[in-house]
């Protein structure tokens, strides 16, 4: 079966550098937030074009410790999609704040800035931009609409590591950027990890304080609502050595992508489209009326076969109902036709060409 991710392949393929990092930690004697996350942190700003980089214990608590850096209160209320895996919705729960749901484009699947024009504005203060599955939003529009009504802007960057539009990078758009480093990411680490980036002084120092008790100075409280959500040594230096193969192996998942894309040319079977840098294809995620046919069809030529993600945010249960009166008609749709193929760097040409052979077969 040829699997989603394969990070034994992807360890082979680093040879001893990673190895030889986390030999240099273990023997360093410091841990947690040294040297290596410093010079991690410095590194991924630049990278990614911003000021400056927090490194944090996870990508839930990089969006969260945002949106407490940026002032959101509890009752709050901050715009997101609903179609993103529900992990900006856990973070601004955990925050105290109120997700308003807003609905995707058709094409992209991802936010609607027609649909977030629309929304009933009352508490919000804020938009969380989630660019999916690797692809760069409408960033232009979205910012124009939230300039416009006084709102934060948060990217939440998880699966798009490395997008960039006009030579913008995702992170480099918004007042903050939420980044995380699970290993599966386009860049992941050997454990959990985040960030949060960013370019305004002040903004940074309060995420800084944040990811750390609220400390001012050592022992010193200066900022309520913070907590221990740090990045450790071993992950920082693991993510300096990754860095270096994140653009290669971006452009990696871009080929397989377009090979795909080529095998379905006659076919009914939609996928995200192609937008060159600004893609960088996290997930490669078809859309079909026939999903369960698609599924049987892949498993039947040794294809696995997921769905990111299969229950829209405002229908979990765990909200007993609150959103019941809210339909995204869009997002609904296409959480029933969603399936996604492997498209992780370490592909063999011969896999690619037994994915391509099968989404071509397809009748
Ligand atoms: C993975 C992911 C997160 C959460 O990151 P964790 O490190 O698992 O907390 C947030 N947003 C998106 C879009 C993700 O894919």
């Amino acid at each position: 079966m040829i699997a989603l991710n394969d990070l034994k392949r992807a360890s082979s393929d680093e040879g001893g550098r990673v190895t030889e990092a986390a030999q240099r930690v273990l023997a360093s004697g410091w841990y947690v937030l040294g040297p290596e996350v410093v010079a991690f942190e410095r590194r991924f700003a630049d990278y990614c074009g911003v000021e400056q980089a927090v490194g944090v214990g996870n990508g839930t608590d990089a969006l969260e410790l945002a949106f407490r850096a940026l002032g959101l209160r509890p009752g709050d209320g901050i715009a997101m999609v609903a179609n993103a895996g529900m992990y900006a919705a856990t973070a601004a729960r955990a925050a105290g704040c109120e997700p308003v749901f807003c609905d995707i484009r058709d094409d992209s699947m991802l936010l609607d800035p027609h649909a977030l024009s629309a929304i009933d504005a009352g508490s919000v203060k804020a938009v969380v931009v989630t660019h999916l599955y690797g692809l760069l939003a409408d960033m232009p529009a979205i910012l124009e609409i939230a300039r416009r009504r006084g709102w934060y802007v948060i990217e939440d960057c998880a699966q798009a590591h490395g997008a960039a539009r006009e030579g913008r990078r995702a992170g480099g758009w918004g007042d903050l950027a939420a980044f995380s480093f699970y290993p599966t990411k386009n860049l992941g680490a050997s454990g959990d990890g985040g960030a949060v980036l960013g370019s305004d002084t002040d903004l940074m120092a309060a995420v800084r304080a944040l990811r750390q008790y609220g400390w001012s100075d050592k022992y010193h409280v200066g900022r309520s609502g913070g907590r221990n959500s740090r990045l450790d040594e071993l992950q920082a230096a693991i993510l300096t050595e990754r860095l270096v193969d994140l653009d290669r192996n971006n452009a990696r998942r871009r080929a397989i992508a377009d090979r795909y894309a080529s095998a379905l040319t006659r076919s009914s079977i939609r996928m995200q489209p192609a937008d060159g840098e600004a893609h960088v294809h996290h997930l490669c995620v078809l859309r079909t009326d026939r999903r369960d046919a698609l599924r049987e069809h892949l498993h039947g030529r040794g294809v696995a076969t997921d769905i990111h993600y299969p229950c829209p945010d405002h229908r979990q249960t765990m909200w007993s109902g609150l959103y019941d009166q809210v339909h995204l008609p869009v997002t609904e749709r296409a959480c029933r036709q969603l399936v996604t193929v492997p498209c992780h760097p370490w592909l063999r040409e011969d896999e690619i060409e037994q994915v391509a052979d099968a989404l071509a077969t397809f009748q």
